[in-house]
């Protein structure tokens, strides 16, 4: 099978609408794209199935959605404000401006000229004004990720759910990043989402539980139809780690421009919550502090029953990117068949639980009363089942519907046609998305059938 190519992916995203670029009717918001009909069902589907891999299956891990605009105080404490940046450039020819990692020898990626301007960082907060004053004090940030929400709010979780290490907690939501070369569709982009844990554990035990986190990734990303042979779990190495990072792995994927980030899995050792804790002095500290004056209220430590001593938890951190995620999911899905009677099909092999419609209701007459009246019955029946989006197809033209059904990945098309409103008992026909294979149904079991596919 050949690879799948970012065209294809942004044709069949656009035409059936899964994706669209922002602010299209303005010539287009750069860095921004916005989830169509059948992208926010994908997404949600991911999202859904990360949150309850993370949280509901697990024992040791509460969930949290904290704000997206943030106190200034917890961006300059955890580093952020003043480290927060990718080197920049400007090319003094064609004026165009580049991260200075990006640099091919040296020369402007554009046009090639060497006459380039010094290189400098930039910070990719978005900053923002809060409150109808506007003075030094009155700005915070758009969160550049969801993890420091969690910090900030670790004694809140701690004191009202008495969690002790190991545990964590999940968050997904949006995240803002002024990159300076948003670039590869979703790949990276202004806005995001993020889906994020900090795992919180026992100095010391850091190194265990890193392994363990990386496992559990790699195991849920192939469960979301992304295989192990195509992604590789990268350890940094030690002279390009983060400041805060003792070890790091990148689960890099193969997108269809190359080997990339897909989530980062990070021991953090105790630097997240060591930065917003008052009097540091108290504590063993692993990791460097940023600013040793912060006047946070808290310390965000727990006690050591055994030792009778307050410690610091390091953080174990699985952070990954929803649109990078559905760009991966999207790379394996696609698919283009030759059929036998010498025609292509293009079907999107999404796991099921990802698909965002589960079952296309089809009505083969559309002005046929008793035939939209049994689609609509079976419609609503369906839905009750709880299994997420049943769309009712009307369109007319029963090829039509289920070429349209291949391309958005609907694993069950099922078809109302004279048959099931002339005989007894009534029946429907089914079909398979990956097989096309069509079977009978009785009506009296289809809710069974469906529900048995589907769980
Ligand atoms: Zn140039």
């Amino acid at each position: 099978m050949p690879a799948t190519t970012m065209e294809q992916l942004v044709s069949l995203c656009k035409r059936r609408g899964f994706i669209f670029q922002n602010a299209d009717i303005y010539g287009g918001f750069q860095g921004l794209y916005d989830f169509g009909p059948l992208g926010v069902e994908l997404k949600n589907n991911l999202k859904n199935a990360w949150w309850r891999a993370m949280v509901y299956e697990r024992d040791d891990v509460e969930g949290l959605d904290s704000a997206i605009l943030t106190h200034r105080k917890v961006l300059h404490y955890s580093g952020h404000e003043d480290t927060f940046s990718d080197p920049m450039v400007d090319c003094k020819d064609c004026k165009c401006r580049m991260r200075a990692d990006t640099l091919k020898d040296g020369k402007c990626t554009e046009c090639g000229s060497t006459n380039l301007t010094e290189i400098r960082q930039f910070n990719l907060m978005f900053k923002t004004n809060v409150g109808p004053v506007v003075n030094e004090e009155s700005y915070g940030y758009l969160r550049p990720e969801t993890a420091q929400g969690i910090f900030i709010n670790f004694k809140n979780v701690v004191d009202s759910t008495s969690r002790k290490v190991p545990f964590g907690i999940a968050q997904i939501g949006k995240s803002f990043r002024n990159e300076i070369t948003p670039r590869n569709f979703i790949f990276r982009v202004r806005e995001f989402e993020q889906m994020e844990l900090e795992f919180f554990v026992k100095p010391g035990t850091d190194e265990e539980w890193h392994e363990k986190w990386k496992e559990a990734r790699l195991k849920w990303w192939e469960e979301q139809g992304v295989p192990a042979e195509h992604i590789v779990a990268k350890p940094i190495p030690k002279e390009d780690l983060a400041h805060y990072s003792k070890a790091t792995y990148d689960i890099c994927y193969e997108f269809p421009h190359g080997l990339e980030e897909l989530e980062g899995i990070a021991d953090h050792t105790d630097y997240d919550l060591a930065n917003h804790t008052k009097n540091q002095d108290e504590f063993k500290i692993n990791a460097h502090v940023h600013d040793k004056n912060v006047d946070s209220t808290s310390k965000l430590a727990l006690y050591d029953e055994e030792a009778k001593e307050w410690f610091i938890p390091f953080v174990i951190e699985p952070s990954a990117g929803v649109e990078r995620g559905v760009l991966a999911v999207l790379t394996e899905a696609y698919t283009e068949e030759a059929l036998e009677n010498g025609t292509t099909r293009i079907v999107l092999k999404l796991k099921k639980h990802l698909a965002p419609i589960k079952v296309a209701v089809i009505p083969l007459k559309r002005n046929n009363e008793a035939i939209m009246n049994m689609a609509h019955k079976i419609k609503t029946d369906l839905l009750k089942l709880g299994i997420g989006r049943v769309a009712l197809e009307d369109s007319g033209n029963i090829g039509k519907a289920y070429r349209r059904h291949d391309e958005v990945g609907t694993p069950i098309c099922v078809t109302v046609d004279f048959d099931s409103i002339e005989q007894e008992p009534a029946s429907v026909t089914i079909r398979d998305r990956d097989t096309m294979k069509q079977t009978r149904v009785n009506l009296a079991d289809l809710p069974n059938y469906i529900r048995e596919y589907f769980a």
